[in-house]
């Protein structure tokens, strides 16, 4: 089963994606907890090309959106092809940390890149490989980047826009939640990290197997 965990800038995906890959863990299940970009070596390096070639002020990057989002393309083909569908034909339950909706939010509604092109582009990218089940972390982007400023990791971000960006994502994330409620779980991310997480763990659950 692939699973998905999207969301905005301090929605807790990584703490949730933790708490749910003890929790399949604890009933024998075997879990891969993944992320993109920069799941793999080479993927890597393509992350660290998105953040070197960041604006100081930390805008868009000076690649482009175009060439951000074939970078973006280029590392979830290669992580689908190395790394998950390897692992799902194995019968391993994958969790990754963001995806194609990502794409559609940051490059699409966020760089305002045609959503249909950049919809193909992933589609080409990951030869359709769609999740069973995307979980959807949705904050209020002024409470999320509280969150990481708190945290004082916010270097590590790829964004530091206006807020409208972040609205934008927020809002792209909720329709494509609306468009497909059967692929999607939406939890509010302000609930406390236990709730969140026993709601991802029942619906997660009811899905798989016994
Ligand atoms: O998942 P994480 O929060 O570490 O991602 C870092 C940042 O990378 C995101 O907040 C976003 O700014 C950027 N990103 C992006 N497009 C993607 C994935 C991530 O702009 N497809």
């Amino acid at each position: 089963m692939f699973i998905v965990f999207e969301g905005g800038e301090g929605a807790g995906k990584s703490t949730q994606i933790e708490l749910l890959a003890t929790h399949l863990r604890e009933q024998g299940r075997e879990v891969l907890v993944t992320r993109e970009p920069g799941a793999t070596p080479e993927g890597a390096r393509i992350r660290e090309l998105l953040l070197e070639t960041h604006s100081p002020e930390g805008s868009l990057s000076a690649l482009g959106p175009r060439a951000e989002a074939l970078l973006y393309a280029a590392d979830r083909a290669h992580h689908v092809d190395s790394v998950v569908r390897p692992a799902l034909d194995r019968g391993v339950v994958v969790i990754s940390d963001r995806y194609v909706d990502s794409s559609l939010a940051y490059q699409g509604a966020g760089r305002t890149l045609d959503a249909d092109q950049v919809a193909w582009l992933s589609s080409w990218a990951t030869e359709g490989l769609t999740p069973e089940l995307t979980v959807l972390l949705d904050i209020d982007p002024r409470i999320g980047l509280d969150r990481v400023a708190e945290r004082g990791d916010g270097h590590d971000r790829l964004e530091s826009e206006a807020i409208s960006f972040h609205d934008r994502v927020r809002h792209a994330f909720l329709s494509l939640a609306d468009a497909e409620p059967r692929r999607y779980l939406v939890v509010d991310a302000t609930l406390p990290v236990d709730r969140v997480g026993e709601a991802v763990a029942e619906k997660v659950d009811r899905m798989l197997p016994p």
